[in-house]
């Protein structure tokens, strides 16, 4: 089902029109309204009026993840604080948090938004959805509270944690859709395996997961061990929440609602804007925001755009899965890698699962790279000798993907830390002084 035909289905043409229209409105409001955009527009003598084609957008300066902790926390509401009615934040464990604030028109468009998503996923009004997302401060949690209720589906706001009442509640209420980072479904697969369930006792039909990045080869695990079929799903705080792109049943990338967002691909280094197709850096700028509209947000998430039209019927336009962001590109032994890569290549091999930890150091000025992977039950075992074959198996298979040698350990089943939100895959104890 199309949550919003006249939305999603708009032709470009008229697409473009309506977003020059949102563009030109919301730059005008930010400059009049936030003392940092007109600052930011003089510096750079952009003037409002500028904007006369969406080509002009690339004369807008850029807003990043800095200037919005320098404003923390209300220094970049568009409107006055009794007119925001709800706010959120990130965590701030690497930095002063990034605060976003909704008015009570944003939290309409938030729920319009993640309703359209959840109708990707094969929701309606009939679906009993189980939010596993975090509520509180992240905006997982409320994201998809909102889009269930705007849809009239039946949200049950587990938040995340608690496995053994998660599971009781998906048997009892037999909830058809699932929403959590998709490093809790992999938890929550296992535990359900454990229990010696199988996907058919479970009602569950869809998973919509996000909030970290994970692979095809995750999706394709998930998608069996649950019964499922497994929707990505987009946002981010200084934006908008869970909802600014999702999968529809295609599973070819993910429409972004580009009537509520701008995007653009833009060279991370040069900040040249990219064409179609191109891979590069995603810029999204807030066409609808009022609390806190952003206009040309650099989200340092590394994927490209696609205008071709979506079999599905939509014709927003889709980015690519997120295969890293410029920022946790790790560098070892001179060789640029996502943890991404090494997530596509352990699960290519047969037997592990997605439990994997990346350990970087530096004894003796030389990167040491070291990944702790968990066999499955089934693999792991006393015989020492198959054990060594594997490792050299996934070592090599590594070294063939990314070009650099690394130390394997196979490590029991549930022995890595397990995450009930963003999972931790990266350790780098290397120290550059
Ligand atoms: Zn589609």
């Amino acid at each position: 089902m199309i949550w919003n035909e006249d939305a999603e289905c708009m032709s470009r043409e008229k697409k473009e029109e309506l977003q020059l229209s949102l563009l030109k409105k919301v730059v005008k409001t930010a400059y009049e309204n936030v003392p940092f955009y007109r600052e930011k527009f003089d510096n750079a003598g952009f003037k409002v009026e500028d904007l006369q084609t969406l080509e002009d957008v690339s004369k807008i300066p850029f807003t990043t993840k800095d200037d919005l902790r320098k404003a923390y926390p209300f220094g970049l509401f568009a409107v006055p604080e009794d007119e925001i009615v709800e706010i959120h934040s990130t965590s701030g464990t690497t930095g002063t948090p990034v605060v976003s604030g909704y008015t009570k028109g944003d939290l309409e468009i938030w729920g319009e938004c993640a309703a359209r998503a959840i109708a990707m996923a094969g929701g309606t009004s009939k679906s009993k959805i189980q939010n596993s997302y975090g509520y509180g401060l992240f905006t997982g949690g409320f994201g998809i509270d909102h889009g269930a209720k705007t849809m009239g589906a039946t949200v049950i706001p587990m938040s995340s944690g608690n496995t053994d009442r998660q599971l009781k509640m998906m048997e009892d209420f037999q909830s058809d859709i699932i929403t959590c980072t998709p490093s809790y479904a992999t938890y929550l697969a296992e535990s359900l395996e454990k229990r010696g369930y199988k996907p058919e006792d479970i009602s569950l039909k869809a998973g919509i997961f996000g909030a970290e990045m994970w692979t095809e080869e995750m999706r394709s695990q998930l998608e069996e061990k649950l019964g499922i079929t497994a929707h990505n799903i987009y946002g981010l705080t200084e934006i908008m929440g869970p909802g600014v792109a999702a999968e529809c049943i295609e599973r070819n990338g993910q429409h972004i609602q580009d009537d509520h967002f701008y995007p653009e691909i833009i060279d991370p280094k040069t900040e040249e804007v990219l064409g179609f197709g191109k891979k590069g850096e995603l810029v999204l700028t807030n066409l609808t925001k009022e609390g806190m509209p952003i206009i040309r947000f650099r989200t340092k998430d590394v994927t490209a755009l696609r205008e071709e039209k979506c079999p599905c019927g939509r014709t927003t336009v889709r980015m690519d899965r997120v295969t890293g962001r410029t920022d946790d590109m790790l560098k070892v032994k001179g060789v640029m890698f996502f943890p991404s890569q090494i997530e596509e290549a352990l699960l290519s091999i047969t037997g592990l699962t997605p439990n994997y930890q990346i350990h970087v150091t530096r004894p003796k000025h030389l990167d040491v790279i070291e990944i702790k992977v968990e066999t499955s039950p089934e693999l792991f075992s006393d015989e020492m000798k198959g054990l060594d074959a594997l490792e050299a198996n996934i070592a090599h298979t590594i070294h063939n993907k990314i070009g650099i040698r690394v130390n394997i350990t196979l490590v029991e089943p549930e022995s890595l830390p397990r995450s009930e939100g963003k999972a931790v895959r990266v350790i780098d104890e290397r120290n550059f002084d």
